[in-house]
């Protein structure tokens, strides 16, 4: 057998023991079936904004009305019960198993974009000493190799941390944000996936795509494991 760093990552990170219950999950998975099919989903999602659309429509009167700078939204997984539990566990430990655990379920599901290349929403380097690693970066190495495409984690950077941003006004907060981000390839990228590990609000990844757009990228999809039903905004 042809031994490479799929096979070796692969065999490394599963263990075959389904993270919620502890049965075997089958090979290549840290979920089980039974586990993964019982996560809760967003109904008919909005293609841009992922919040449940009105039947039968793709959009939410919301971004039909004023849609986001994104060409579309994935974000299948809502941000609750135990996908909640394990997205925390992942921005607080470093548990590859929990970025495979979602990857090799939802990779299918994005097989169909065409996208060149996956870049993670970057941790300010402050935040990133701390923590020691980026979940959205975990997420979109487990993502890209399935997809057999790049990861770029150096073009788009965090200027300035906005973690303290209690007591300041909507407006400043969306203008802090706004500045937070800066996009310097180093090659020229169409379409970029830009990779979360839930949404919330959106302004994060309004901010990142801004920078995209106005660094010549054409095309931005925002790729993350779940999002929050209610918009905190
Ligand atoms: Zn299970
Ligand atoms: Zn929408």
């Amino acid at each position: 057998m042809k031994l490479n760093i799929r096979h070796f990552l692969d065999r490394w990170v599963n263990s075959g023991d389904c993270l919620l219950c502890g049965l075997d999950a089958g090979p290549h998975h840290n979920l089980c079936n039974h586990c993964w099919s019982s996560l809760a989903r967003v109904p008919q999602p909005c293609v841009l904004c992922g919040l449940p659309a009105p039947q039968g429509e793709t959009l939410c009167p919301r971004c039909r009305h004023r849609p986001p700078a994104w060409q579309c939204l994935r974000a299948p997984l809502v941000f609750t019960g135990p996908t909640r539990r394990l997205l925390l566990q992942l921005k607080f430990s470093e548990r590859l198993m929990i970025a495979n655990a979602f990857a090799s379920r939802l990779w299918r599901e994005l097989a169909d974009s065409e996208v060149d290349v996956l870049m993670p929403v970057p941790l300010h380097r402050e935040r990133l000493f701390e923590r020691g690693f980026n979940q959205s970066l975990l997420i979109a190495r487990q993502l890209a190799w399935r997809l057999d495409k790049p990861v770029d984690h150096r073009s788009l950077i965090r200027t300035r941390a906005t973690s303290a941003q209690s007591g300041l006004s909507r407006r400043q907060r969306l203008d802090n944000l706004r500045r937070a981000f800066s996009y310097r390839p180093a090659r020229h990228w169409r379409r970029v996936a830009l990779i979360d590990d839930v949404i919330t609000t959106g302004s994060t990844m309004n901010a990142c795509c801004r920078q995209l757009l106005k660094g010549g990228v054409e095309t931005v999809e925002v790729w993350s494991i779940a999002r929050t039903l209610k918009e905190d905004s």
